[in-house]
């Protein structure tokens, strides 16, 4: 599993007034709707994807694709709000958005999160190998906790101390560090076990790296407190980044 890294452009609107205590529930920021896209007959996304970049598409998987959306959608709302309302309510940075949609391809080879799209071959049973069907959650909320640090991380002496690592590792520290705080707050070892396995057989080695920065160097705890740092700082200062 190695989600696409990312930038994103901060939203203006910050919709949620900051909670008293960002660990309250009652007072979390709001969790965004998240709609799955995927067409009938496949996206015209895929189609220029096999015309203009010549990568190689199975019909089947398309398909596949079209018939399996809805389980996606179900996926989610079955396991998605759970890791964003552990995220946000722990954090306390509301999302930008109250809305999005998320369309599936099976010709990128890379899921990415501006935009908002996810890569779901290895989930289709068409695969040869298929992945859990809880990984395609988590890389979605990986996804969307991109798009949720964004401007944070104009603010964060972490980024600066790791400036020059590459951008693939700088990007994913933030990320990976609520990853692991949401699936310990969760009580999700083996999912956990999982995505350290990926991250460190990955196979470009900047997700490598950022893993074993937020694991074995500084610990997924101090890009938390940057994040619930940032969340304290009025709306606009929050928006510059
Ligand atoms: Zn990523």
């Amino acid at each position: 599993m190695t989600p696409q890294f990312i930038r994103t452009i901060p939203a203006a609107a910050a919709l949620v007034l900051l909670p008293a205590c960002p660990s309250s529930s009652a007072a979390a920021p709001a969790v965004p709707r998240v709609e799955i896209l995927y067409p009938h007959g496949g996206s015209l996304l895929d189609r220029v994807c096999v015309n203009e970049f010549h990568v190689p598409v199975d019909s089947e998987d398309v398909q596949a694709a079209v018939e399996k959306r809805q389980a996606f959608q179900d996926e989610w709302n079955a396991q998605g709000p759970a890791y964003m309302n552990a995220a946000l309510s722990e954090i306390g940075i509301p999302f930008p958005y109250a809305e999005v949609q998320a369309t599936l391809t099976v010709c990128l080879r890379e899921s990415t999160s501006v935009p908002l799209i996810l890569e779901v071959r290895e989930f289709l049973p068409t695969a040869k190998t298929q992945a859990p069907a809880w990984e395609f959650s988590e890389i979605l909320f990986h996804e969307l906790m991109h798009t949720y640090v964004s401007p944070a991380l104009a603010h964060s002496a972490l980024m600066e101390k790791y400036r020059n690592e590459p951008p693939t590792t700088k990007y994913h520290l933030h990320v990976m560090a609520i990853e692991k705080m949401v699936l310990l707050e969760l009580g999700r070892p083996d999912e956990l076990k999982a995505i350290d396995r990926g991250y460190r057989d990955a196979s470009d080695p900047g997700y490598k790296r950022a893993w074993e920065i937020v694991n074995d160097i500084e610990g997924y705890q101090p890009f938390i407190a940057e994040l619930k740092a940032f969340a304290k700082l009025a709306p606009a200062g929050r928006t510059g980044g």
